[in-house]
């Protein structure tokens, strides 16, 4: 007799910090079918997860909701996740009877009331699909791991690569955990530490960083005997919620004592290791000093606007510092700025413009400033990902240039992790000296093999300089909002099997 397995996704990060809600328009939602066509070719948590479940003969696949973020935005408005909540519920009764079910979540979203989005999304799955199925989810380990989350789930997986190169295995691995549930050959027990601490910066990189050597350990669990899965889930620093933390998690076959004592170990060493996983910053005025002394190329990291960390991309703050400096060197930068590109689009190509340029949505933070422009080229926004080679959507798009300065002006934040959208509008960033790179980091070839990074202290949502940012909801103390505490490891149990 066939066996069915419910699939479903909710992928998404916000940032509180930024004042441009994140609507239900900001995520691409494919119900049905629509989900499996949009992951066909995808190396997408889904895909691995699919390609495991295909290669047992006596297994129906039945696809439900997905709705994943287009780009990262604010706080999402309550009215726009009840409706994802609603048509979730929905899909997920429509499905009838199954065996067991599989969601790819991030952990990283919140409502303006509902705090733990996809906690109450895997509480909806318990009401429609009943406590007797086996359920498992995979996270990004940027997901702020609730309890609630955890009481709702057999098992769960994690990334184990900063910047993301595991989707397709991180799904693969869940998806074998819930096979082995559905034949009874597991009781899985998780122990979770809370460390109060958030982090950023470069050691964080996983293949080269001091985080890389404490995933490893955390592997090492999950493949050694009885291990089912271990990481951390170390936030998204920039989602300001009660339980925004970093969280050490191991998950074994029963052994909650062993599962206790080595989650307890991997908490006590990332805690170690705490003051190191900061982000180290160079001041703006020393940034722009260096960029326009040296001949080399120089990219200007802007992590503080990263709009895939969920800042709102309107920044120009470095340009204008460069400007002030009297910089005469080529630079390269994208902007979010709706006006400006309605204006260009008006004016037409090769026209002459004097512009206020940036600030337009996050106006606490960002200035408005004037350049007088000439359009370039104009777009219409829609382009392939260098990454993922899926199609990304900047809204319409218009290539200004003021001196020495291009600005691709977009309507709608994008993902500015690679290259694609300087690529997209016919501006290669190795034609110019100073690019402004609006992402915390990069694939290594993309910048870092051919010029010197500045990671620059600007303002902005998603500053790494976490003191800065104002959070009001993630319980103190926590570490650098609070300096100097002192603190113990305690591992919690959560599991259906204890
Ligand atoms: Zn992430």
């Amino acid at each position: 007799m066939s066996r069915r397995i419910l699939m479903g996704e909710y992928l998404h990060e916000i940032c509180s910090f930024n004042p441009a809600p994140t609507r239900y328009e900001d995520f691409l939602v494919n119900r049905g079918q629509a989900m499996f066509d949009y992951h066909a070719k995808a190396g997408t948590e889904v895909a691995g997860a699919r390609d495991v479940f295909r290669q047992q003969a006596d297994i129906t696949l039945v696809p439900t909701f997905s709705a994943r973020g287009i780009t990262s935005g604010g706080t999402i408005p309550q009215a726009d996740f009840e409706r994802i909540e609603r048509e979730f519920r929905e899909d997920l009764i429509a499905a009838g009877l199954v065996d067991a079910a599989y969601f790819t979540l991030h952990g990283a979203t919140a409502a303006d009331r509902e705090v733990d989005p996809e906690g109450r999304l895997l509480a909806v799955a318990r009401e429609v699909l009943g406590e007797t199925i086996p359920i498992v989810a995979s996270f990004d380990l940027h997901g702020v791991l609730t309890d609630r989350m955890l009481e709702h789930l057999d098992a769960w997986t994690v990334y184990h690569t900063y910047p993301h190169v595991d989707f397709y295995e991180t799904g693969a691995r869940a998806a074998k955990l819930l096979l082995r549930l559905m034949d009874r050959q597991i009781r899985p027990v998780t122990a979770k530490v809370e460390i109060p601490a958030l982090v950023r910066g470069d050691e964080l990189i996983t293949a080269t960083g001091r985080f890389g050597k404490m995933v490893d350990a955390a592997k090492a669990i999950e493949q050694g005997p009885g291990g089912l899965s271990a990481g951390f889930f170390i936030g998204n620093p920039f989602t300001d919620v009660p339980d925004l933390r970093t969280y050490a998690v191991v998950c074994l076959d029963g052994e909650p004592e062993l599962a206790a004592s080595v989650a307890t170990e991997l908490a006590a060493t990332f805690w170690e290791q705490r003051s190191h996983l900061q982000a180290k910053l160079c001041d703006v005025a020393t940034s722009v000093e260096r960029a326009v002394a040296t001949d080399q190329p120089v990219a200007l990291v802007d992590a503080a606007d990263a709009t895939s960390s969920g800042a709102s991309g309107d920044s120009l703050e470095i340009v204008a510092a460069l400007r002030a400096a009297g910089c005469r060197r080529r630079v390269l930068t994208p902007i979010v700025d709706e006006p400006a590109v309605r204006a260009a689009f008006a004016a037409g190509v090769g026209a002459r413009l004097t512009l206020e340029l940036g600030g337009t949505i996050d106006s606490r933070r960002f200035k408005r400033h004037t350049f007088a422009v000439t359009v370039r080229s104009l777009s219409d926004g829609r382009f392939l990902s260098e990454s993922f080679g899926q199609e990304w959507n900047s809204g319409l798009t218009a290539v200004l240039e003021s001196g020495p300065f291009t600005i691709v002006a977009t309507s709608r934040p994008v993902h500015l992790f690679d290259r694609s959208l300087f690529y997209a509008n016919g501006r290669d960033p190795k034609r110019y000296d100073i690019t402004i790179v609006k992402s915390p980091h990069c694939q290594h070839h993309m910048y870092a093999e051919w010029c010197e990074m500045i990671s620059v202290d600007a303002p902005g949502s998603t500053s790494a300089n976490l003191p800065t940012l104002g959070h009001t909801q993630c319980r103190r103390p926590v570490f650098p909002l609070d300096p100097a505490f002192e603190w113990k490891p305690v591992a919690k149990f959560l599991s259906r099997y204890l």
